[in-house]
């Protein structure tokens, strides 16, 4: 069994019909991805996964501010998460510093982050992240927070930041670009040998970034799931079974599921 810590099915549902998620989804747990974690990039979401995750048992969510999903205009109000089990996580929040990112929107970005990971301090509950060129900024703002529990998500980022963030207590999570060809990714792979497996996850991060052979094909599906945790354990020198058993207990632990099967 695998779980997939992170996918969008609000985005994914731009392009497929009810019935067609439904396909996907069952196409999921047909390839053993028996849980899904649908990840909010702005409180627009939260409507749509709430009423999913009341449909279907196998989909938890989070509830958070993307950082490009930020109105740079004006700061987003303080929001509270819905008093419901099934939302486990505020994400996905983060830095994103690509290319043309003023330093004014640097700032406003901050602001956002540290004003949710209040949110989670308070709540108790584990933060979702992303980071696009900004790991160190990330690491700073989270040591504001100390014990607060994450995931570095879609992790693409040195070995230096990998081991500040697991010294923190964060995981890291994995899509498909590690198992892309190109030679500029083989940094990361040496990561994913460095760090204890106890401290990864594994994503789809659906309907983006399909992992080879379905590289290119759109949309990536939360069934390929298993390309990813393949790729890992070949890296790791160990067999998918232990892999994933570690992968799905790294998961329940951070995001404490109640899941009966
Ligand atoms: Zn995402």
């Amino acid at each position: 069994m695998l779980i997939d810590s992170h996918f969008h099915p609000q985005i994914l549902q731009e392009s497929l019909s009810d019935d067609q998620l439904a396909q996907l989804l069952h196409r999921a747990q047909q390839a053993q991805v028996h849980i899904l974690l649908a990840v909010a990039v702005s409180l627009a979401d939260v409507n749509y996964l709430q009423r999913l995750a009341q449909t279907y048992p196998q989909i938890y969510y989070s509830v958070g501010i993307h950082p490009l999903y930020i109105d740079q205009g004006c700061l987003p109000p303080a929001f509270v998460l819905p008093d419901d089990p099934k939302c486990v996580a505020i994400g996905e929040i983060g830095l994103d510093y690509g290319d043309d990112c003023s330093a004014e929107f640097q700032q406003v970005q901050q602001a956002v982050f540290r004003m949710q990971l209040q949110l989670a301090y308070q709540q108790h509950k584990p933060v979702i992240i992303h980071n696009r060129h900004a790991g160190h900024d990330i690491l700073k703002i989270l040591a504001e927070f100390p014990g607060i529990k994450g995931v570095l998500h879609c992790f693409n980022d040195s070995l230096e930041i990998a081991q500040r963030a697991i010294d923190m207590g964060l995981y890291l999570s994995f899509a498909g670009i590690i198992t892309f060809a190109n030679k500029s990714l083989d940094p990361l792979r040496e990561v994913i040998q460095q760090i204890p497996l106890e401290r990864i996850l594994v994503e789809t991060d659906a309907p983006y970034l399909t992992p080879v052979p379905w590289r290119g094909h759109y949309p990536n599906e939360p069934q390929y799931l298993t390309a990813i945790a393949q790729k890992i354990c070949s890296l790791k020198n160990i067999s998918l079974t232990q892999g994933a058993a570690a992968f799905t207990q790294n998961t329940m632990t951070l995001f404490n599921f109640q899941y009966d099967d």
